[in-house]
C-alpha cells in the first residue's frame, strides 16, 4: 500500500507558504492505519523501551495505539499549562518567541528508555525539545518514531545523538 498516495496535502495551511500534510486519510483508512501501525510495531516489538511518549497532538494517536499493542507504558507531552499534575517542563526557541513543553513529573521513572512519537518531522525543533526533556527527566531516548518526515528540511540534524526513524519521507 502507498501510504504516501493516502497523506493529502493542503496546500497555505495553517499559514501561507505551509504546504500542511494531512494524516486524516491515513485514520479515515483501516488499512493504511494498520500498515502504520504493525510497520511501528515489527520495528519496536524486540526493542527495550519501557515508555512511549506521544508529542501533542497527533503524536498521541499513533503513540497510544502503539502503547498499547505493545504492552507499554504512554505518556503525553503536551504544550505548557494543559497538564493537569505537577509538571517537569522544557522551554525551547522558535524562529520568533518560545515554546514550553511539559510531561506530569511521574511520567519517565529515572533510567527509563523511551520511545517518542510525533505525526511529522519537520525542522526537528519539537523532536530535539521533547528529547531534552525525557533526558532532563533521567530517561534515555531510544529512538523517535515519526509516520512522515520532510527530508528537505534535515530535521535529523536537530535531533543531535537521538536515532529517528520515519515510514514516509517526502
Ligand atoms: P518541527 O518542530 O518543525 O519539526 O515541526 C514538527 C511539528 O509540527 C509536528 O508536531 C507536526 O505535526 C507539525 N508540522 C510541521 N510541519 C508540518 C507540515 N508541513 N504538515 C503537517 N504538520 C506539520
Amino acid at each position: 500500500m502507498d501510504l504516501k498516495k493516502i497523506v493529502r496535502d493542503i496546500p497555505d495551511f495553517p499559514k501561507p507558504g505551509i504546504l500542511f500534510k494531512d494524516i486524516t486519510p491515513l485514520l479515515q483508512n483501516p488499512q493504511a492505519f494498520k500498515v502504520v501501525i504493525d510497520s511501528f510495531v515489527a520495528r519496536y516489538k524486540d526493542k527495550p523501551i519501557d515508555v512511549i511518549v506521544g508529542i501533542e497532538s497527533r503524536g498521541f494517536l499513533f503513540g497510544s495505539v502503539l502503547a498499547y499493542v505493545l504492552g507499554k507504558s504512554f505518556a503525553i507531552m503536551r504544550k505548557k499549562g494543559k497538564l493537569p499534575y505537577t509538571t517537569v517542563s522544557y522551554t525551547y526557541k522558535l524562529e520568533y518567541g518560545e515554546d514550553t513543553i511539559e510531561l506530569h513529573e511521574d511520567a519517565i521513572p529515572k533510567g527509563a528508555r523511551v520511545l517518542i512519537v510525533d505525526d511529522l518531522l519537520a525542522t526537528g525543533g519539537t523532536a530535539a525539545a521533547a528529547a531534552h526533556l525525557v533526558k532532563k527527566m533521567g530517561g534515555k531516548v531510544e529512538e523517535m518514531a515519526f509516520v512522515i518526515e520532510l527530508d528537505f528540511l534535515q530535521g535529523k540534524k536537530a535531533l543531535g545523538d537521538s536515532p529517528a526513524f520515519s515510514l514516509i519521507h517526502y
